[in-house]
């Protein structure tokens, strides 16, 4: 375990470069990055062009090459030194996640840099087994396949957990052979910039470069250019659909990570202190910011009033502060924008007839504070489900409770939405749990858990929710294509000419 170290407030004396072909390349132009804490500007980050994306492409193009025909030797040690440094180095990045984008630094420490560091050992291991087949064809023919990487692949990461979305992406890519261009999200740039700075001379340069700046700018020109052969994206559904029209015009393959709107399942056998804890982090852990929340809670009429109490009652206790304050609970959300946003998706549903519990204000948190972006847990009551609170991804801590009495009516009204990532069943009879886990619609489905994601267990979604499965061995098939050669090793030919 991490320990979590009470940190200094950061700030980045000089402005962060594009990481292209090995080397730091400054920018004419920067862009602020603001901590949500507090509203300060704590880094300058370099703001890319078109210019800086055709210098990354080639210098990934001129590397791949190379990396194409590294042995997977090579290749295993490579991703393992990856981790290595990610573990050595874990004591400095809670600081920097909970400064960039509202991770209180408890989660930053526990959760997300011990689990980058798996990701990059997982595919470490998984390499080893990258292969094709010989396919039995009869005597006089020699037929296999073979996973060929694609070449230059652009990843696309969004701002609520940077460092582990980036290795969702990195490691795989790289382990299948490809060489890669990162463009982080412009809202939490520092660690992607900073963690493939720490990695610069584990790779050959050109095979993993970074280049900064805005979605509409250096995204959009990434996703356009000729020479990228995959887009591994993952973000909101509607740019998802803005890159994949795009991506139609030159037929390049894309896996997309997109948004989510979970509903956990309450039978009225569940075990309620169970399910109590599983809501809290289901709804709250990392600030209410993951596409896998679990935003809706739907329970069976019996356990609905109970239920709702006592979540209202643990919600009103959670300690709502500074990221960096190793005692918060629950940080700032990403920005101001975003938090008025999720405040008046709240106020557009109370208006909708949902009924507000407890939570969507904005604490007094002393004048050091005052810049933040804070909302306080929230809880909403919509028994019927009728409101866009049941349907709409509010990405925030806002929880919709609502109350069924049919299992055929639970079911239709957890897949009645556009999305199809995670859904969760409790209930102490399994049979039961397992016959609706296995109606519900969506990527995964956990059964008395939430957020339970192994390595090797494939994480994703459907409708838009997406496609491609990230995090398990089959992701490196994502990042291939599949080659055959058939050799005849017969001369003799029928006479189909003569
Ligand atoms: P976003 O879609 O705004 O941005 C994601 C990335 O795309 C950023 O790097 C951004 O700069 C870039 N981008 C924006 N516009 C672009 C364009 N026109 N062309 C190319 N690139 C562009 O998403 P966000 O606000 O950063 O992240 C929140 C969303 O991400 C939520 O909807 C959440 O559910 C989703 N998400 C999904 C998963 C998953 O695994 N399914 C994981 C995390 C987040």
């Amino acid at each position: 375990m991490t320990s979590v170290l009470a940190p200094q407030r950061l700030t980045l004396d000089a402005p962060l470069p594009h990481l292209i072909g090995g080397e730091e390349v400054a920018a004419d132009r920067t862009f602020a990055a603001v901590e949500p804490s507090t509203g300060r500007t704590w880094a300058e980050v370099a703001a890319g062009t078109a210019a800086d994306v055709d210098r990354a492409v080639a210098a990934a193009g001129a590397a791949f090459e190379q990396w194409r025909t590294s042995s997977l030797d090579t290749r295993q040690a490579c991703l393992w030194e990856v981790a290595e440094r990610l573990t050595a180095s874990a004591e400095r990045w809670p600081a920097l996640l909970a400064t960039e984008n509202g991770r209180a630094i408890r989660e930053a420490g526990l959760i997300d840099v011990p689990t980058a560091a798996e990701i990059f050992r997982f595919f470490a291991g998984v390499v080893r087994d990258l292969h094709g087949r010989s396919l039995p064809c009869g005597p006089g023919a020699h037929v296999a396949t073979s996973p060929r990487p694609l070449g230059v692949v652009a990843a696309l990461v969004p701002w609520n957990s940077p460092l582990i979305s980036v290795a969702h992406k990195l490691a795989p890519a790289l382990a299948a052979g490809n060489t890669v261009v990162v463009k982080p999200s412009e809202l939490a740039s520092v660690s992607t910039v900073e963690l493939v700075r720490m990695i610069a001379d584990v790779f050959p340069p050109g095979v993993v470069n970074v280049v900064t700046g805005l979605g509409p700018e250096v995204g959009q020109a990434l996703v356009a250019h000729p020479d990228v052969a995959k887009v591994s994206f993952t973000g909101g559904t509607e740019t998802g659909r803005r890159i994949l029209g795009r991506l139609s015009e030159r037929l390049v393959p894309a896996l997309m990570e997109l948004g989510g709107k979970g509903s956990m399942v309450v039978c009225p056998d569940a075990d309620l202190d169970t399910v109590t804890e599983d809501v809290l982090t289901g709804i709250f852990a990392a600030n209410g910011e993951v596409c896998f929340a679990a935003s809706r809670l739907l329970v069976h009429r019996s356990l609905h009033a109970e239920l709702l109490e006592r979540v209202c009652a643990r919600a009103e206790r959670i300690r709502v502060g500074d990221a960096l304050d190793p005692q918060t609970q629950l940080g700032p959300l990403i920005s101001r924008a975003h938090r008025d946003g999720v405040a008046a998706r709240v106020a557009a549903a109370v208006a909708e007839g949902a009924e507000l519990c407890t939570g969507a204000r904005v604490p007094d948190l002393g004048a050091d504070l005052a810049g933040g972006s804070y909302l306080t847990p929230t809880v909403l009551s919509s028994p019927e489900g009728t409101t866009s609170a049941s349907c709409e991804e509010f990405f925030g801590p806002v929880l919709t409770v609502e109350a069924w009495d049919d299992e055929d009516d639970v079911v239709r009204r957890a897949n009645d939405v556009a999305y199809g990532l995670a859904n969760g069943v409790w209930s102490t009879d399994l049979a039961r749990a397992l016959r609706i886990a296995d109606r519900l619609e969506s990527g995964m489905v956990w059964v008395n858990t939430w957020f339970a994601t192994p390595l090797g267990q494939p994480q994703g979604g459907v409708r838009a929710s997406g496609f491609g499965r990230e995090g398990a061995a089959s992701t490196l098939l994502e990042y291939t294509s599949t080659k055959v050669v058939h050799a005849s090793l017969d001369s003799t030919r029928p006479p189909m000419w003569t």
